[in-house]
């Protein structure tokens, strides 16, 4: 996982290190060189831009140049930053209010939402809630067979949707079993299209205003960087998202996604995806995450 991203950050550290004393020179020719780093990881600039004269501005002042290791105060400082960047502290899901508790999942077709679907219901049985699965993407019939067979490996109850039905009255009929079957909480993977549109957009919002979800997940694929970002804005903007759910960390993403998306959006990451088996979902911590990429 951004492995490209962490050599050359440990490189400049390395560098940064090697100095008895640092000048503002120093740090500002390291800072040239992180902000090159993050910009080849694919963070966005704007990102970049803040996040360097956020450090810098720290960095450069007389305590940090007069301290005894300034090479290593100015990796704190990175380091700290970066756990900003990548949103403070891990957020929960907000599982209160009227049974059952809707989580609704949305995003691109391809980005893991089905997959996702499942993890979070084996994640949340664990945790001793009885999640109900409902597949709401009518439009491939590939897509309801997955989550179905999905439920059927963790032994969760799932929607019996046909392509014939509307979605909203998919999830209507789904509220009212779940309540019959015991179910506290609704997992709706909704449908998903190669690009944002705003046909699905209007169907979505039809769902969130039929069931009004305590949870509006976005699941975007970390490995489309940049277009993982404009993806959460426009779903962002159209939904108003709750949280993100990064997926395929476990490939060679740059780490574009996983650092601009909490600032370009406002919106955390709540879970990430490292596999494709089903407990391979991860709370996202920011402070692990920095600490794994400044190694
Ligand atoms: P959907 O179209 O958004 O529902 O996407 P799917 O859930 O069908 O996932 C698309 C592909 O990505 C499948 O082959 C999944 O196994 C794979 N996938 C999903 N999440 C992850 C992940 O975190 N890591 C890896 N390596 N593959 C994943």
């Amino acid at each position: 996982m951004f492995d490209s991203l962490s050599q050359r950050l440990q490189d400049v550290f390395k560098n940064l290190r090697g100095h008895g004393t640092l000048t503002e020179e120093n740090i500002r020719e390291a800072m040239r060189e992180v902000r090159l780093a993050l910009l080849e990881a694919d963070v966005n600039f704007r990102v970049v831009k803040d996040f360097i004269a956020s450090v810098t501005e720290k960095a450069v002042g007389r305590e940090v140049l007069k301290s005894l290791a300034p090479g290593q105060q100015v990796i704190k400082i990175v380091h700290q930053e970066l756990v900003e960047l990548l949103g403070g502290s891990s957020v929960e899901l907000e599982l209160g209010g009227r049974k059952p508790v809707v989580i609704m999942m949305v995003g691109l077709q391809g980005s893991g939402k089905t997959t996702t679907s499942g993890k979070l219901a084996r994640r949340l049985q664990g945790e001793g809630k009885k999640p109900y699965l409902v597949p709401a993407d009518v439009y491939r019939p590939a897509a309801i067979d997955q989550l179905t067979v999905l439920a059927g490996e963790l032994e969760v109850p799932v929607h019996p949707s046909r392509t014939d039905q509307d979605p909203v009255d998919i999830c209507r009929q789904a509220v009212a079993r779940a309540g019959e079957l015991g179910c506290d909480i609704l997992l709706v993977d909704t449908a998903g299209r190669l690009h944002v549109d705003q046909e699905l957009m209007e169907e979505l919002s039809r769902i969130k205003t039929a069931l009004q979800p305590a949870e509006i997940l976005l699941v975007a694929d970390a490995m489309t960087g940049q277009d993982a970002v404009a993806v959460a804005d426009k779903f962002h903007q159209d939904l108003s998202l709750t949280g993100v759910v990064l997926t395929k960390l476990d490939g060679d993403a740059r780490g574009g996604a996983a650092l601009s998306i909490k600032k370009a959006t406002g919106r955390p990451i709540k879970f990430v995806g490292l596999g494709e088996g089903l407990d391979a979902l991860e709370v996202f911590h920011p402070d692990r995450m920095a600490s794994r990429i400044l190694g």
